[in-house]
């Protein structure tokens, strides 16, 4: 457990505050707890099948009222990205609506006509289909040799039950086989676009930031690149018996059982919290 309050708090959504559609044991009263100590909270998913309103609709429903601004997620840094570095590109996203609404939203163009597509955004999409692999395949190889780029890295997305789905790794992976083409950037954790753009909305030095996540290869190890404190919280992926074979410099600052434990133990007593209560959303 912590021994020390950071002035920035950096949390995963999946499998760190909630698990499908329930908040997990101690988020809520944690998140408020550190809002109520003016301490920076900022959520951060790799998902982008939703968008940061959906995101705070979600949390704020689950009784954890929070604003869109507060969430960042591969919807909002492939789109800013787009817009800083390659506003003029025609774009072709193998994505599901809210990435393409954002685009069109911050006046990208989208085309799905292979001879105009710069950049194919492999994404997280529940209707791929050989069509699209067919227009990322013409476009790629074709004489505007389109760039291949996606939202986040992640093989699959976890459900409560065990159970999961096949993410953007798995759509990246078929345009890479078929046209023997690298994607040469994403947008997720741990990479250099999504921790700038964690970075930008603390607006604070590392050392006194804490990032925590279910993921050792996603989140912790995106903590350790951006030089943040790294907690993380076995209430999703990661099983406690493949810490154990872990090298230590990949080794998480701290291991928690709930997400609550974040809080150190001397501030439990005025905050009237017992470690025994699961209280749920309390
Ligand atoms: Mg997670």
């Amino acid at each position: 457990m912590p021994d020390r309050l950071y002035a920035g708090y950096v949390f995963d959504l999946d499998g760190t505050i909630y698990l499908g559609s329930e908040l997990l044991p101690g988020a809520a009263r944690l998140v408020r707890a550190l809002r109520d100590m003016e301490r920076k909270v900022v959520f951060v998913s790799n998902n982008p099948t939703l968008d940061p309103e959906d995101y705070a609709r979600k949390l704020s429903e689950l009784g954890l009222p929070t604003p869109a601004s507060a969430v960042i997620n591969t919807v909002v840094t492939t789109t800013e990205w787009l817009a800083a570095n390659a506003p003029d590109a025609t774009v072709f996203p193998i994505s599901e609506e809210p990435l393409k609404r954002a685009l069109r939203g911050r006046g990208i163009r989208i085309s799905e006509d292979p001879p105009e597509i710069d950049i194919v955004i492999a994404s997280y999409d529940r209707q791929f289909e050989y069509r699209k692999l067919q227009i990322a395949f013409d476009a790629i190889r074709g004489d505007r040799h389109a760039r291949l780029m996606a939202t986040n890295p992640d093989r699959f997305c976890p459900f409560p039950d065990g159970r999961g789905e096949p993410d953007a790794a798995a759509i990246t992976a078929a345009v890479q086989a078929c046209t023997d083409t690298s994607c040469e950037l994403h947008f997720g954790k741990p990479g250099p676009v999504m921790l700038n753009a964690i970075a930008a909305a603390l607006a604070l030095a590392p050392e006194d930031c804490v990032l925590t996540g279910d993921r050792l290869t996603t989140d912790i190890q995106a903590a350790r690149e951006a030089a943040m404190a790294s907690a993380l919280v076995l209430t999703g992926e990661t099983d406690p018996q493949s810490l154990t074979d872990i090298p230590d410099q990949h080794r998480p600052d701290y291991v928690l059982d709930r997400v609550d434990r974040l809080m150190p133990a001397e501030r439990w007593a005025e905050l009237q919290w017992r470690a025994e209560t699961d209280a749920p959303a309390t």
